[in-house]
């Protein structure tokens, strides 16, 4: 199955990778902390704060959202929560660390 491709931008200017095909929505970026630092990756599947100290899994990191408008908004929450606009409300939308698409 083809993955449409496009990319957007979270509030901070920080490059979001979109796909998206009849089923789910993706959106990946690499990882920020809760403060808005870029994480560092220290493991296979471990991001680092070099700010903060803190440590973060893909599961720390991973957004799911149900396909209704109300379960996403992209002004809300930090700035990690922040995966820039979704395209299409009537698809469940996944977000995460780059290895997201390594999983679909
Ligand atoms: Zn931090």
């Amino acid at each position: 199955m083809a993955f449409e491709e496009w990319w957007t931008t979270d509030r901070d200017g920080n490059r979001v990778d979109c796909r998206a095909n009849q089923f789910v929505e993706l959106h990946a970026k690499a990882p920020v902390c809760e403060c808005g630092q870029h994480l560092t990756h220290v493991g296979p599947e471990t991001w680092k704060c070099d700010h903060c100290e803190m440590c973060y899994s893909y599961d720390d990191l991973y957004r799911s959202h149900g396909p209704e408008a109300y379960d996403y908004n992209c002004d809300a929450g930090s700035i990690q929560d922040d995966y820039g606009e979704r395209k299409y409300e009537s698809l469940p939308m996944h977000c995460g660390p780059e290895e997201l698409f390594d999983r679909y």
